[in-house]
C-alpha cells in the first residue's frame, strides 16, 4: 500500500529526516493562509502516481495570491488519471543539486538494499535504464543491519561534501528504521536535495507498506483498501487473490502457476484478460460461487473463462458453484470452462445439464473464450 507524500514525510520527520516546512490542505483558501505564513511555496498534488512534476502536478508560487490561483487550478484536476483532492503546501527550497536515495527489498538476495545516486529527480526506473552505473547498490546484511560506514560510502559515491556524511548517516539509518518499523517495501527520497545553503532535505518522500503486514500496524488499518477499485476491495474482503487488468476476458483459475499460464495463453490467442482471480487450492462450492458472481458482475468482463486443474480442488464442487452463481445472478454472459482432474466426469455432467460444455484441453477452452470475446461463435 502506497502512502501519500504528506504521510510519508510525517513519518520521515518523526524519524529525524529533514523535510521542508509545510501543511496539507484541501481548499484554495487554506492554501492562501499557509502561503502567507511560509512565503514562496511549492504546491504539490497529493496523488499516488509518480512523475507528478512532469505532469504539471507540482507548481511553484512566489506570492500568496499566485498560490491561491494555482491551487484553484490544481484542486479537482486529474493528474495521470487521479483526482487531486489535497495539496501539500511547502516552503520553496532553493536547490543546488538533486540526489536519489531509497531502501527496498532485493528479493533475489533476500536482503534490504539501499540505492543511491547523484542523479536524483528522475524516476529510478528511467535512471536504471539510461545510467545504471550512476546507481550504487548497498545490500544490508539482516544479521548486522545498517551500519554507518554505508553512509560514508554513499557520501563518496554521490560526490557530496564530506561534512555532510553525518547528515547522510542520519538519513540512511532513519530509512532502515522506518523500513523495519512499518514493514515497508520501499522508502524513497527523490529528490533528496542539497540546498543552496549546503543542507540535505528530503523534498519528496514515498513509502510503500507491505499489505500483508497491516495487522501489525493498527494505526494504518484505516488506510486498508485505499487506492483499490470496488472490485479489488470486494475480492480482498473475500480473501481471493485478485488482480484487475484492462481487457474483456474474466479469468478464474486455481493456483498462481495455472493462473499465470492462463494469462499467457489468452494473450497468445490474441485476447486480453479483464482480470484474474485465483481461488486457491481446495475451494468448495460456495467459494467458487462467490468468485463467479464477482467476475460476472464486472462491467468489463464479456466472457468468463474458468480454468481448473482438479487436485484437492474437486471439479464437481466447481461445477456446482458455477451453476449456483448462474442461478443467483441470471447474467447472460458467456462462460467457458476447462476442467481436468478430480471428479472431472461428474463436474462435466453437472455443467452439461445447464448447457455448458467443459473442455479438458486448455488451448481449446482459451481459444474459444478469445473468439467469443471478439464476438465470434
Ligand atoms: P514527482 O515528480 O512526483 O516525483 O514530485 P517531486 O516532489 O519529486 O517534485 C518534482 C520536482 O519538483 C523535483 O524534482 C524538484 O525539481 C521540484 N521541486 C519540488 N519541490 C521543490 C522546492 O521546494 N523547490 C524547488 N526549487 N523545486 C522543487
Ligand atoms: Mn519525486
Amino acid at each position: 500500500m502506497k502512502l501519500y507524500e504528506y504521510e510519508s514525510k510525517e513519518i520521515a520527520r518523526n524519524y529525524g529526516v529533514p523535510v521542508p516546512r509545510g501543511k496539507v490542505v484541501s481548499t484554495p483558501e487554506e492554501v492562501l493562509k499557509v502561503a502567507e505564513e511560509l512565503g514562496p511555496v511549492v504546491l504539490k498534488s497529493q496523488v499516488l502516481v509518480g512523475g507528478r512534476g512532469l505532469a504539471g502536478g507540482v507548481l511553484k508560487a512566489e506570492t500568496p495570491g499566485e498560490a491561491y490561483e494555482k491551487a484553484k487550478s490544481l484542486l479537482g484536476r486529474e493528474i495521470k488519471g487521479e483526482k487531486v483532492e489535497k495539496l501539500l503546501v511547502e516552503e520553496k527550497v532553493c536547490i543546488s543539486r538533486e540526489y536519489y536515495v531509497s531502501i527496498t527489498v532485493d528479493r533475489a538476495s533476500r536482503q534490504a538494499v539501499y540505492l543511491v545516486s547523484s542523479m536524483g529527480g528522475v524516476e529510478i526506473e528511467e535512471l536504471a535504464g539510461r545510467h545504471p552505473d550512476m546507481i550504487k547498490k548497498m545490500p544490508v546484511s539482516p544479521m548486522v543491519g545498517y551500519t554507518s560506514y554505508m553512509s560514508r560510502e554513499a557520501t563518496v559515491f554521490m560526490g557530496l561534501p564530506w561534512e555532510l556524511s553525518a547528515s547522510v548517516d542520519k538519513i540512511l539509518s532513519a530509512m532502515y528504521k522506518i523500513m523495519a518499523d512499518y514493514s515497508a517495501e520501499l522508502v524513497e527520497f527523490n529528490p533528496l536535495a542539497l540546498t543552496c545553503d549546503g543542507k540535505l532535505v528530503a523534498l519528496d518522500a514515498k513509502i510503500i507498506v507491505d499489505d500483508n503486514s497491516l495487522f501489525k500496524h493498527p494505526e494504518l488499518q484505516p488506510l486498508f483498501g485505499r487506492g483499490l477499485s470496488s472490485f479489488e476491495r470486494k475480492a480482498k474482503e473475500l480473501e481471493f487473490n485478485y488482480v484487475e487488468l484492462d481487457g474483456d476476458i474474466g479469468v478464474i483459475s486455481n493456483g498462481a502457476g495455472l493462473t499465470m499460464a492462463t494469462m499467457d495463453a489468452i494473450l497468445y490467442y490474441g485476447g486480453r484478460p479483464a482480470n484474474f482471480l485465483d481461488i486457491g487450492g481446495g475451494a468448495g462450492r460456495d467459494r467458487v460461487k462467490e468468485a463467479v458472481k464477482l467476475l460476472l458482475s464486472h462491467p468489463k468482463v464479456k466472457v468468463l473463462l474458468v480454468n481448473i486443474f482438479g487436485g484437492i480442488t474437486r471439479c464437481d464442487e466447481v461445477a456446482r458453484g458455477i451453476v449456483d452463481a448462474l442461478a443467483e445472478t441470471g447474467v447472460s454472459k458467456t462462460i467457458v470452462v476447462r476442467m481436468l482432474g478430480t471428479n472431472e466426469e461428474e463436474g462435466r455432467k453437472i455443467l452439461a445439464e445447464k448447457g455448458i460444455t467443459a473442455y479438458s484441453e486448455m488451448d481449446e477452452a482459451v481459444s474459444k473464450a478469445v473468439s467469443y470475446a471478439r464476438g465470434g461463435e
